[in-house]
């Protein structure tokens, strides 16, 4: 091996190991977490690697990674194609959606967990028809009372699953969120919870509640999210794509 291969396979073999201690220190995290309250299922860990290279993926994937995280549609596209072929995980795509990028992110997203108004629903459905695949939609609420930071408001929630559930290439799994900076984080994921329970009556495969990051995993997870998206308590603070 030269010493430049030697040193490449060294910082692997490093960055390996520290990406295996953060999924574990996150993992005893949901483990303490599920136990404190008394949950019998256990949330979904999706792995949000956005600023972070496809040789992470790589390594998560290694490590028994099944979902990632990823908001941006050229950084997730870019990385998605240089991933090793041996990988396979599902996409989630948590950033907000611009309309004329559905026909990418629809060729390589399993879930878009962002959908919060009626164009970025029919963009979506059609470029899921064009890519022959059926796509898994959450749509993102807004609990800060301000539509601003993307998400739909609480009360549009329900036309906008309506919409969803008329479109043959899209399936509405649930509702999805990010606590308001500042707020109580477990104010908003019972908030949450509640307009997911409401979609539930009409959508009955609308089961699933996205809430919880790093920092607020904890109160996510006592208020019944199924998912958490979880970035740096395992991947560290962002680096830049190398
Ligand atoms: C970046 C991001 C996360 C992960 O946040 P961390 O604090 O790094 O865990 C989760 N959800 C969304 C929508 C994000 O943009």
């Amino acid at each position: 091996m030269s010493s430049n291969a030697a040193a490449a396979s060294t910082a692997r073999e490093a960055r390996r190991q520290s990406l295996a201690a953060g999924l574990s220190r996150t993992r005893d995290r949901i483990d303490a977490a599920v136990q404190a309250c008394g949950r019998v299922d256990r949330p979904t860990l999706v792995v949000v690697t956005k600023f972070f290279p496809a040789s992470d993926i790589d390594l998560l994937a290694e490590l028994g990674v099944r979902e990632i995280g990823e908001s941006r549609d050229q950084e997730a596209a870019d990385k998605i194609a240089r991933l090793d072929p041996a990988t396979t995980v599902d996409v989630h795509f948590i950033g907000q959606v611009q309309t004329n990028k559905a026909a990418s992110v629809a060729r390589y997203a399993h879930v878009v967990e962002s959908v919060d108004r009626a164009r970025l629903v029919h963009a979506l459905d059609r470029a899921a028809a064009v890519a022959g695949r059926r796509l898994d939609v959450l749509l993102q609420i807004s609990l800060d009372g301000s539509p601003g930071r993307g998400g739909v408001m609480p009360a549009q929630a329900r036309p906008l699953a309506d919409l969803v559930g008329e479109c043959e290439h899209l399936r509405l799994r649930g509702v999805m969120a990010v606590a308001p900076l500042g707020a109580d984080p477990r104010r908003a994921f019972a908030d949450l919870r509640e307009v997911g329970h409401g979609l539930q009556e009409a959508h009955s495969e609308a089961t699933w509640i996205s809430a919880g990051m790093s920092g607020d995993l904890e109160a996510a997870i006592a208020e019944g999210a199924t998912h958490l998206r979880v970035g740096s308590a395992i991947l560290g603070s962002r680096q830049s794509l190398g």
